[in-house]
């Protein structure tokens, strides 16, 4: 039971510092939250664990050992608890459902609102929250089957609500602001709709403008005001939204989804949808001499592959 109430104590500082006047209490706001939903999951751990395996399930180091009839059961040995890694892993290989993608991004956040956002503010903070709100309410009960408002106390439970309701709607403002605009490909104003402010961490990204195109329009943050020319951000924001395809291609050694632009070399080249974010040109995906298609890796401001290209030199050398 301690665990549950620490993990419940933990999320209720949480909310009291994002509520508090004082600035300095922003970061162990986010720290607390996020150690919060941490020791929810580890309470889950303890519940599945075998009785008599020490609460193996909540341990980094689980070996086999015999017990007094003889039997071999696997046992958690010293004090070193799991870390998001391991729990993520034993989730799954339990069919406990926890939406990932999200609890990544609170805890993305949590790390850099410790060591690189330079403005701080209660409204930033408002998309971990909301975040958070998201995965306590629907771990707590589909997977603790408790009711959350009784768990976390009505205050708490009021707070979360409350602030999940407001960065709903404006994000939802942010997110149509954006629509408004015209984009060189659709994959561009997902980006924009996914990326976080990289002064304050803010995901409450909108457009000054209504209509026109993107690259005209400026942006801004609406948590701490920053304002962002299209050519500054859709970089950042392809690289973010592409993150994981990037490193599973590299795992598994398949095209790159993001190259950098053959023609102005200033701008993500979306290799699938063949444009480039800030000059919008297109390279040729097709070898005008062997006809194959061409790599990323080969992608270049001519018309022919890497073997055309190497061919073609060494016959001007002869
Ligand atoms: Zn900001
Ligand atoms: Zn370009
Ligand atoms: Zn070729």
């Amino acid at each position: 039971m301690s665990i549950l109430k620490n993990a419940v104590d933990s999320i209720a500082i949480g909310l009291e510092d994002f509520e508090s006047a004082d600035k300095r209490r922003i970061v162990s706001s986010a720290r607390n939250i996020f150690a919060g939903i941490l020791l929810l999951f580890k309470y889950k751990l303890c519940e599945l664990s075998p009785i008599d395996s020490d609460e193996a399930l909540i341990k980094q180091k689980v070996l086999p050992a015999f017990d007094a009839t003889g039997v071999v059961n696997w046992v958690g040995k010293g004090n070193k608890t799991v870390d998001v890694q391991n729990i993520k892993e034993r989730f799954k290989s339990l069919g406990v459902i926890v939406e990932w993608q999200r609890l990544d991004r609170i805890n993305k956040y949590r790390n850099d609102i410790e060591h690189y956002y330079s403005t701080l503010n209660n409204e930033s903070v408002q998309q971990l929250i909301s975040d958070s709100f998201i995965i306590i309410r629907n771990f707590i009960v589909d997977e603790l089957d408790e009711d959350p408002k009784q768990l976390l106390g009505e205050e708490y439970w009021k707070i979360l609500v409350d602030v999940n309701e407001v960065y709903e709607k404006e994000k939802q403002e942010c997110n149509s602001s954006l629509l408004g605009l015209k984009y060189f490909n659709n994959k561009i104003l997902c980006a924009l709709q996914a990326y976080n402010c990289a002064k304050c961490g803010s995901g409450l990204i909108e457009s000054t403008l209504n209509t026109g195109h993107s690259i005209e329009s400026l942006f801004k943050c609406r948590s701490c005001e920053n304002e962002l020319y299209y050519e500054d951000i859709v970089n950042d924001a392809i690289d973010d939204y592409f993150a994981d395809d990037l490193y599973l291609s590299h795992k598994d050694g398949d095209d790159a989804p993001v190259i950098e632009c053959p023609s102005c070399f200033d701008g993500r080249y979306l290799f699938h949808e063949e444009l480039c974010v800030i000059c919008g040109d297109s390279a040729t995906h097709e070898c005008s001499r062997c006809g194959i298609s061409i790599p990323p890796e080969e992608i270049s401001d001519g018309d022919i592959c890497g073997y055309c290209s190497h061919m073609w030199d060494k016959l001007m050398k002869e």
